[in-house]
């Protein structure tokens, strides 16, 4: 059983406490966690020197009837989900997908939110770092970071939780998506949307030597300079256009990648 004192000199080890990060956590990789989930943000908040997590929130997406060509989305198949999109409200949790950590850091006293209507981030000690996000450009906060030296840490998770990728294919000029949000407003248009991840933890091996990584029990906590995962990113992709990819032949993302490149 795992102990928040215990998680915070576990943290404290990563000597990050005058750094901005970006974190993604898995609780179930810790094993058991007195507190739970609240144990692990909490000690994240009081271990960084700035600490966001990606609040994400899909069930705001609605897909209109036509749209731009390549874009991994069936227009016609996507009408039948839209009866199921909630217009955004700041107060939305983040998806399930996300995991139970970054929702219970959204609700610290301390926390704010972003406010992009599908991909927001929630964070402590980091409201100029997340009013950087527009609609255009999602993953401004995560630049933020890496311009002020910040660091990725991924706490019992692999690198296809690593977003700061999604940042180096985007400099790298890889294809970035166009998706639509329900908000109180009516739908909005949020382009610079991400490809898949899946194919991320490709990128580990030549991460690993830029990477601190400490053990909490059965989880592994691998930090790393953000600027080292854009460079990475940017260098692999430079290199091999279909870097990072994943080869699930029905992947509608990293197919649509594939397909822009041959023109
Ligand atoms: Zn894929």
């Amino acid at each position: 059983m795992w102990e928040y004192n215990d998680l915070i000199l576990a943290f404290q080890e990563l000597k990050l406490n005058n750094k901005a990060v970006v974190a993604h956590a898995s609780l179930r990789a810790f094993g058991q966690v007195t507190g739970g989930a609240d144990s692990i943000a909490t000690a994240l908040m009081y271990s960084m020197g700035a600490v966001i997590m990606p609040t994400h929130t899909y069930k705001t997406m609605i897909t209109p009837a036509s749209g731009p060509a390549n874009n991994a989305v069936n227009y016609s198949r996507a009408q039948a989900w839209n009866r199921l999109a909630e217009p955004f409200d700041p107060n939305m949790p983040a998806d399930v997908m996300m995991g139970v950590v970054p929702e219970s850091l959204r609700q610290r006293p301390q926390a704010s939110r972003s406010m992009h209507p599908i991909l927001s981030f929630a964070g402590v000690n980091a409201g100029k770092i997340l009013q950087t996000q527009t609609l255009e450009n999602p993953f401004a906060p995560l630049m933020e970071i890496a311009n002020a030296d910040g660091w990725v840490v991924l706490l019992g998770v692999d690198h296809t939780a690593n977003t700061a990728i999604h940042l180096g294919e985007k400099l790298a000029s890889r294809k970035q998506f166009t998706r639509w949000a329900l908000t109180e407003n009516g739908t909005v248009t949020c382009p610079g949307f991400p490809g898949c991840s899946a194919g991320f933890e490709a990128l580990e091996p030549a991460l690993r030597p830029h990477t601190v990584v400490i053990q909490v029990g059965q989880a592994a906590i691998r930090a790393m300079p953000m600027r080292m995962v854009i460079v990475q990113t940017m260098q692999a992709i430079k290199k091999d256009p279909l870097a990072l990819l994943c080869d699930r032949a029905d992947c509608e993302r990293c197919a649509a990648v594939r397909e822009g490149l041959k023109n």
